[in-house]
């Protein structure tokens, strides 16, 4: 269960095709599970910014999102159903269908995204058994903050204020920091 990925990434670019792609089939996978579980999923991707999306920290990142994961269900005792992690060259990713409410799974995996520097750049999507992905604003939490400035990342990303290699810097400054700490 929650099998960290080796090290072997794939350090390709992508190209806007294959992204288009690739969220496509990650859609398809996310029904193929609800329909085949029916129960709370979480898809479980890590936030990266470029056309590289596999890569060591990256991986690491990842791999530290799963060990926060595994955490809380532990803490909360939660019964997996299924779970399976992917390594993409569009970035890696984890389905877990678990057998817990829906609303109190994405209450937890925010606090854990919270908790922890590097949880910026975890991306736990959490759909009902019917399929409904919540949002955190259903849940009354506040929108994320950009990694560089702490405003809103909306408006960060609609204004474009950062150069795509100050965001990687800082990615990787945060994935840096909390393997070492
Ligand atoms: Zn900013």
């Amino acid at each position: 269960m929650f099998h960290p990925l080796p090290n072997s990434p794939q350090q390709f670019a992508i190209t806007l095709s294959e992204l288009l792609a690739s969220r496509d089939a990650r859609q398809t996978r996310q029904q193929t599970w609800l329909q085949s579980h029916q129960v709370t999923l979480i898809s479980f991707t890590v936030v990266i910014p470029g056309p590289v999306k596999d890569n060591q920290w990256v991986r690491d990142i990842f791999n530290q999102g799963l060990c926060a994961l595994k955490q809380v269900v532990s803490e909360r005792q939660w019964v997996i159903i299924a779970q399976q992690s992917l390594a993409l060259t569009s970035g890696p990713e984890c389905l877990v269908a678990v057998d817990a409410p829906a609303k109190e799974v994405k209450q937890r995996m925010i606090e854990a995204e919270q908790q922890f520097a590097v949880g910026r750049l975890w991306d736990f999507d959490v759909f009902t058994a019917q399929g409904q992905l919540l949002s955190r604003q259903q849940l009354g939490v506040t929108e994320r903050r950009c990694l560089v400035c702490d405003q809103p990342a909306k408006v960060c990303a609609r204004q474009r204020t950062h150069s795509l290699s100050e965001i990687l810097n800082q990615i990787e400054v945060l994935a840096n920091a909390s393997i070492n700490h």
